[in-house]
Formats: C-alpha cells, sequence, structure tokens
C-alpha cells in the first residue's frame, strides 16, 4: 500500500490559510502577516509537529500560545493601522507579537515571565525584526513610558479592562482582551476610546490563561 508523502511547507501553509479563513479570519493584511509568520519557530520540543493545527498549545512556565484562528480573530479585530504603535500584553512565545509588527509601525510587548521573554527575544532577533521591543513587566499597568497606544492587545483574560490599560488608549484607540474569571468560559471584547468614554462589544467567547499581578518566579 502507498503511505501519503509528508506534505511540503507550501501544502501546509495553503492549508493552515484555508483553515483561518473558514473559521472567520478573513482580512487580507492580517492573512498575509499570518502567512509570513512561521509558527513553528515558536513551538518547541515535542509539540513542534503540531505547530500548523488549529489548536492552543504548551509554551514554558505554564503558558500557552493561542490557537490561531484565535489570534487572527483578536488581530483582525484590532483593526491595526500601519502607522499604529501598539502595546501587546502577554508575549509568551512572541507569536502574536511577530505578527503584530509585521501590520503596526511599532509594537511593544511585555510578559511577567523572564523566562519566555528571553525565549521570544531569541527568536525576535533571529527574525531580524526592527520594530518589536519586548520587556519583562507587569502589564497590567500597561507600558506608562510609551503611552498612549492607538492599539492594545491583551492575551491572558483579567476580570475587568485594567484601568491603567484603559487609560492609556488614545482617543478612537481599541483595546481587544478577553475578560471573565479565568476558570469559566470568558468574552473577547473590544472597547474603543471616544471623546468622552468606552464603547464595549462582545465579540465571542473564548479561553485564556489568566493575567495575575507580579512578575512570574521564572
Ligand atoms: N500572545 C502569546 C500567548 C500568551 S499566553 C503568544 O502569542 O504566544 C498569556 C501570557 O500572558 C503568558 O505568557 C503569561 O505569562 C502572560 N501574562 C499573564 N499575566 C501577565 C501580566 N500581568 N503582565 C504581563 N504578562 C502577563
Amino acid at each position: 500500500m502507498m503511505t501519503k508523502a509528508h506534505p511540503t511547507r507550501a501544502e501546509r501553509q495553503m492549508q493552515f490559510l484555508y483553515g483561518l479563513r473558514s473559521r472567520g479570519v478573513t482580512d487580507g493584511r492580517v492573512l498575509t502577516a499570518m502567512e509570513k509568520t512561521d509558527r513553528a519557530l515558536f513551538v518547541k520540543g515535542h509539540f513542534a509537529d503540531r505547530a500548523y493545527d488549529d489548536m492552543p498549545l504548551p509554551i514554558a512556565c505554564g503558558q500557552t500560545i493561542s490557537q490561531p484562528s484565535v489570534v487572527g480573530l483578536m488581530t483582525q479585530e484590532l483593526q491595526i493601522q500601519p502607522r499604529d504603535k501598539v502595546l501587546e500584553v502577554g508575549t509568551g512565545s512572541g507569536y502574536q507579537a511577530v505578527i503584530l509588527s509585521h501590520l503596526a509601525r511599532r509594537v511593544y510587548t511585555v510578559d511577567r515571565h523572564r523566562r519566555l521573554m528571553t525565549e521570544a527575544q531569541a527568536v525576535f532577533k533571529a527574525l531580524d525584526i526592527t520594530n518589536l521591543t519586548a520587556f519583562t513587566a507587569d502589564g497590567s499597568f500597561g507600558l506608562p513610558e510609551q503611552a498612549p497606544f492607538d492599539r492594545i492587545l491583551v492575551t491572558a483574560a483579567a476580570e475587568d479592562p485594567p484601568g491603567p490599560l484603559l487609560a492609556q488608549l488614545k482617543v478612537g484607540g481599541i483595546m481587544v482582551l478577553p475578560v471573565g474569571q479565568s476558570n469559566a468560559v470568558q468574552t473577547l471584547i473590544r472597547v474603543t476610546r471616544n471623546e468622552t468614554g468606552f464603547d464595549y462589544e462582545e465579540i465571542r467567547p473564548v479561553r485564556f490563561v489568566p493575567l495575575l499581578e507580579g512578575l512570574g518566579k521564572d
């Protein structure tokens, strides 16, 4: 009996993009940014061969790299413009940050785990990405030195949008984040700052690791 040969990288890419489209990621710029970003670079060890599957995968420090379709949908909801300055809270593997770096002028990303930061920074360096800066920090306080931001993406769930992040959003700016209890299904929401306050829209149910206070122990 003939065994099926391993799919080529081009075939895997096509399948990956088809999967994203069929799950609602339709924005051409977002799809192009995701096409340019090889998820296998961000997944270590024996999960590496699942890199193109549409599922979250474990990374160091008990965290996860999000499901590609959720990464795509969140990025799409941000409606990033080419001149935008973006903050991501929750660098994790760095996968989402690199996608953002292909869409925005400047991206800052923070994580509370030094170890994840070191690993992500090594990938950013290898990819020679020049418009992305990553720090170890508690992102629930935002990044006051670089504020305000056109867009903010939080990739860990808080019970409510953190006040400092709302304060660091420009008027007209958009923040996308999961909110809700960490052990339950959460809701992805989009917060838009207007002249007088904030508009809140619910997007879809999601499941993320919790946004935690302070720095991690590794
Ligand atoms: N965006 C990531 C996935 C993030 S998982 C990727 O593309 O791989 C969520 C991340 O949020 C974890 O790495 C966790 O350490 C981080 N995190 C949780 N609370 C945080 C906080 N207060 N400040 C910064 N990072 C935080």
